[in-house]
Formats: structure tokens, sequence, C-alpha cells
């Protein structure tokens, strides 16, 4: 097993998940079984309590594992898929290790960080990275493990102590180290500064940790001088000084890496398979789509992207699919709303010009009752002007709520996540569901929807098969009591969980596109595999555009 770990240094937000995924890209493309590990140093078990305005989206796996979104960038560059063990937090280890103590396994000792807390994280970066994940039985040959937050962090230090050791674990010869920096480039003349550099790799070497490779995000590619200076300073050869400049998309970094000799330095041949060939094409026709397609993204985290990275990622490869170039208009859910209009009727103006000017519409899963009547105004604009929708969780239940209210006359049609006891329950909570914890408590993870009908549109994109499996995130629910009427006027539930009474997937009768879907499909889009429900809403706006 080769480990590459990847560390940063001087501020977050440099894409050291990307850079990290990139590195994994290659040594994919070189024939070798890639795996990765983020960890993540906060006290959280895990991503699933957090607000996305923290760390951006919570990120969904297979297993129902709520975790960092980096998680997402891996599974989609390296085409895997991943479990909630491949992202170690604090929390997680820290429970593990004082359940052992409370079993006795300590035999009398002082519990302490050292030893006891880094050998635990040890133990478990070694037996995950062994685990299958490319969907074979096949141990991988490589594991990324992601360091988050930045190097001299208080809370990261336990963790930088046990890679220190890590590499007398598992041999010198097996360990890349990896480190992500900022070269901010200053003044008229444009002079690529080093020291912020050098500050923080000499932070990481008095931690005890050398590093053999450096990734610099720059606006620029570094200059020839800019990277001996950095050899010269920071204890790397100088062809080991990387350059992470600004590219038109994201599928460049594997190949910007590529062209600087990186693989060369991992000592594998990155031409070995067609992996590359894949990337380039991929990244070459992302810069060369001219026609735009417009697509409404209604939300409430809308000024932070990252809250959305994967429902983003998936229109991108829907819209890469249709030849189109893909913009996301983004539009605050509340700013729809009435209200609006008597106190900021620019903006209110603003947001309806956008959503009559969209080719599709999208509202995307949320929590909580803010915008949620601008969303329901989406969805009733998007019905009635016959514009293509796509409803993702409660973008699926506030679709059912407009129908209940406009199409069957339940005025006062809700969810009970936003109103105690509405007139007409539209929406409900899960009776299985924990009210006492919030975390690790939602229906969550992958769970089939089997087929109700032979034929619809969106039975036709998933292609064969009796059921769909896809991954989960809710505690609400269409109401099942309300199932009957509201197929009789014409939105069909067209996909039902094993017991048939749970609502996964809409579509309505007499419309291009217009389907909701009660789980997250956004989770398993890949570059090349469009996610179904994003290629359809991106077929139908692209007839429209
Ligand atoms: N808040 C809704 C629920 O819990 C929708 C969740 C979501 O969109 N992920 O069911």
């Amino acid at each position: 097993m080769k480990y590459v770990v990847v560390s940063g240094g001087v501020l977050s937000g440099l894409g050291k998940g990307v850079t990290a995924s990139s590195i994994g890209v290659l040594l994919k493309a070189a024939g070798l079984r890639v795996t990765s590990i983020k960890i993540d140093p906060y006290l959280n078990s895990d991503a699933g309590t957090m607000s996305p305005f923290e760390h951006g989206e919570v990120f969904v796996l297979d297993d129902g594992g709520e975790v960092d979104l980096d998680l997402g960038n891996y599974e989609r560059f390296l085409d895997i898929n991943l479990s909630r063990d491949n992202n170690l937090t604090t929390g997680k280890v820290y429970s593990k290790v004082i359940e052992a103590e409370r079993r006795g396994d300590y035999l009398g000792k002082t519990v302490q960080v050292i030893p006891h807390v880094t050998d635990a994280i040890q133990d478990w970066l070694e037996e995950v990275a062994h685990r299958p994940a490319d969907g074979s039985d096949q141990t991988p040959d490589a594991c990324i493990i992601e360091l988050g937050g930045t190097v001299g962090d208080i809370e990261s230090s336990p963790y930088v102590e046990a890679l220190r050791q890590f590499q007398f674990r598992v041999g010198r010869e097996n360990v890349t180290f990896v480190h992500v920096s900022l070269v901010p480039v200053m003044g008229p003349v444009g002079e690529q500064k080093t020291k912020p550099t050098q500050h923080t790799v000499k932070e990481l070497r008095g931690l005890g940790i050398t590093p053999d490779i450096l990734v610099c995000r720059s606006s620029q590619p570094l200059n020839d001088e800019t990277r001996e200076k950095l050899a010269a300073f920071c204890h790397v050869q100088p062809e080991a000084v990387m350059s992470t400049h600004d590219v038109p998309n994201i599928y460049h970094v594997p190949l910007m890496l590529q062209e600087q000799g990186l693989c060369a330095i991992l000592g594998v041949d990155c031409e070995s398979t067609g992996l590359m060939d894949e990337w380039r094409t991929m990244a070459h026709h992302l810069d060369t789509l001219t026609e735009d397609v417009h697509i409404a993204m209604v939300g409430k985290y809308t000024d932070l992207s990252d809250a959305y990275l994967s429902v983003i990622k998936s229109l991108q490869h829907a819209a890469m699919a249709v030849d189109k170039n893909l913009v996301i208009d983004w539009i605050e859910a509340s700013h729809l709303e009435k209200e609006w209009n008597t106190d900021r009727p620019e903006e209110f103006n603003h947001a309806w010009n956008l959503l009559n000017n969209a080719d599709g519409v999208l509202v995307p899963g949320g929590f909580g009752d803010r915008g949620v009547e601008g969303k329901i105004l989406a969805a009733h604009h998007a019905r009635t002007n016959k514009v293509p929708y796509l409803g993702i969780c409660l973008g699926l239940q506030v679709a059912t709520i407009e129908f209940c209210r406009n199409v069957l006359g339940m005025k006062n049609a809700n969810s009970t996540e936003f109103v105690d006891n509405p007139e007409q329950a539209a929406v409900v909570f899960m009776p299985e569901i924990s009210t006492t914890h919030l975390g690790g408590t939602m229906r969550l993870g992958s769970r089939p929807t089997l087929w109700q009908v032979d034929s619809c549109k969106i039975r036709s994109l998933y292609g064969d098969g009796d059921a769909v499996d896809e991954r989960h995130r809710h505690r609400y629910e269409v109401n099942p009591d309300l199932i009957d009427e509201i197929e009789a006027a014409g939105m069909v539930f067209v996909g039902k969980d094993e017991s048939g009474q749970r609502c996964e997937i809409f579509e309505l009768n007499d419309h291009p596109f217009y389907v909701g879907v009660q789980y997250h499909p956004e989770f398993k889009s890949r570059p090349h595999r469009p996610s179904p429900p994003f290629l359809g809403l991106l077929q139908a706006a692209s007839n429209k555009s």
C-alpha cells in the first residue's frame, strides 16, 4: 500500500481536496486501485449536524454516512464508493478510545493523546485504506489521506503527530507527503511571494514531517525563480514544486500536475491506461461549449455555492452530455415572496426576472422554513408555464404542497416541518425518525425505489431494471393518506419504496418535464455518467433554450 498524505498550510480554501483527488486520478491513470480518507479534526462525530454555512454541503454515502464534501470530490474524480469510515473526525477517534477505556482495554494505564489517540488514528487509517472501494473485492494499491484544516491548528496536532509516526509504521518509502500552500502574487509587476510557504513548511518540518512535494496555489504559473527559491528554502527538489494556477475548469488540474512531471516524482506512468486521454477530452469539451442553458437554482444558501456543490457538479455533468454551457442563475427563494416586493422591490424583480427567463428550474434539498413559500412559488411557476422542473427532496415536498394547494384546492396545505398541525398536512414527519436526537437519525443512505409504472419519462432515463438505488437524507415524506387523491389529479408517484407506501419519485402528466425525487441523485452523478434526473432536466431545458 502506497500512501499519499496531503496537508495544507497558510489558509483554508486552497483547493486541497481537488489537489488530493487529482493526485488520485494520476495514480489511477497509472493502473493503481485508489481509495481515500479525509481527516476532519473537528470534534463533531460527523458532518450531519453542521449547517452548510460551516463547511458547505453535507455529502451522503451509500451506507448513510454524512460526511465532508471532499468525499464527493473523491467519489466523482476516482469513480469509487466510500464508506462513513473514510471520513475520520476527532469525535469518532475519541469515541473509540473512550469506549476502549471503558471496556478496560488499556489495562490500568493512563490514557493519553500520545500514544493512545495517535495509535487509534494510525490503526484507523491503515485498516480503512485496505478496504475495497472500486466495486471489486480487491484491496486498493494506494490511499490518498487528506488532512483537513491548516497545519499548526491545535486540533489537527494529534493527526500531524500520528502521520509523523505513520511513516515509520508503514515504511518511509511507502508514504509521500504533499503540502498545499499559497503563493500570492503582489505589486504592479506581479511578484510571486514565497514567504507564506516558507513559514508553513518550517512549521510542518518542526512537527517532524518533511514534505516531498509542494503544491502551490497561485493565480499565475510559478516562474523558475520562485520554484528554485521554494526548493532551496523548503528542502524539496525544484522538480517537486508544483503550481496549481487558475484554469478554466477543474478537470484541468490532474492534467496540469501531469504536465509538470508529478507522475515521474510519484514513480508511476500515468499514460499506461487511457484515463488521461479521457480527462483531456473532458477538460477540452467543457472549455469549448458555447450555447448557454440557464438553470434557475432556487435555494437559501445561494451566496455560498459549496452548500450545493454536488448539485452544481451534477448539473455540469448533465450539461456536458447535452453539449451546453451551463449557466446557473441563483435565486434566493425568499426574494420571490410577495413581502419582498414591499421591502426590497429591486431584489424581488431581479429574482422573478431570472425565474421567468430560466430554461429549467431546480429546487434542491433543504431544511427549515426560510424561503419555503418562495420555493412553492417557483414550483408553481414551472408547473403552470410548463418550464422543466426538478425538485430534489425538499424540492419534491414543496412541489407536492403547491399541487395540493392549487390543483386540489387545499388552500392551507403545508408540511409539518414548517407549521404545527397544518389544516391539510401534505408532508408529514416519518414515524420511525427520532424526535430527541438529530445526529445520524434521518432516513439516510442508499435505499431502493421500485417502479410503479411500466413507462414514464424518468423511468426511461434510468434505463433497465425494476429498481433505482439512490441516497437519501430526510425526515419528512408525502402524506401517504393523500396519495390517491394527488395521483387522481395527474401527479403520479411513479417510484415508491419497498413498502409501496412511501413516495420516492413523482412525475406530472402533460408537462415536458416536471419531476420530484425524495432522494438526492446528486450524490451518485459522475462526469461520464450524468445522473438521470439531471440529464432529464437538462435535455428538456435545452429543448427550450
Ligand atoms: N427538510 C426535509 C426533510 O427532512 C427535506 C430534507 C432534504 O431536502 N434533504 O424531509
